[in-house]
């Protein structure tokens, strides 16, 4: 989805002491981020529209803490989340390809605009129409992805069982250990 994507683009080294490398700086990453959902800008954006685009990102991040913490988000941040998406209104036209017609969405503002009330509106229909009971942060705190459980039982704790849930698994069990070893002899029988 557009806006789980889009949040995780403040990547935190998971593996390590989750340092933060932030994607968005990187030209060439965003423009195969669009490629890949299906957006597109002509010119990479300017510092104004980065910002813009950085505090997107944030807001979004402040709903989703909400939902984690089940609660609903904030009326202001659902306000903000609202001018976001009318300033990208759209155009509906019919466009031939390979002797096919389909329907496009054209954004009638500036592109970077238009990227951001698509963003906007991916979260909006998230909340409207998805299950936003299930948007976690991944429990491994050097992590925090974000992501939608999809488990039946919402029990998804971990982004990726395989790779932050081992992680903690094994930091569980060497904390253990060193307790463990730690504790004063005396005090067993
Ligand atoms: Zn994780």
């Amino acid at each position: 989805m557009l806006w789980d994507d889009f949040i995780n683009s403040l990547h935190h080294d998971w593996k390590g002491d989750g340092a933060i490398d932030d994607r968005l700086d990187k030209p060439e990453w965003l423009e195969q981020w669009l490629k890949d959902q299906h957006l597109s800008a002509d010119q990479p954006p300017n510092s104004k529209e980065l910002q813009d685009l950085k505090d997107l990102r944030t807001l979004l991040h402040r709903i989703v803490t909400q939902y984690v913490e089940n609660s609903l988000p904030r009326e202001e941040d659902v306000e903000a989340l609202n001018s976001i998406m009318a300033l990208g209104p759209v155009i509906r036209r019919l466009a031939i390809s390979q002797n096919q017609y389909q329907l496009q969405w054209q954004g009638v503002n500036r592109q970077w605009t238009h990227i951001r009330a698509e963003i906007a509106a991916s979260m909006a229909q998230q909340i409207a129409e998805g299950e936003p009971s299930r948007i976690r942060i991944c429990d491994n705190p050097n992590c925090l992805w974000v992501y939608v459980d999809a488990t039946r039982n919402r029990s998804k704790k971990y982004c990726d069982d395989k790779m932050c849930g081992n992680l903690m698994k094994v930091r569980r069990f060497r904390e253990r250990q060193k307790a463990a070893v730690n504790m004063p002899k005396h005090e067993h029988d």
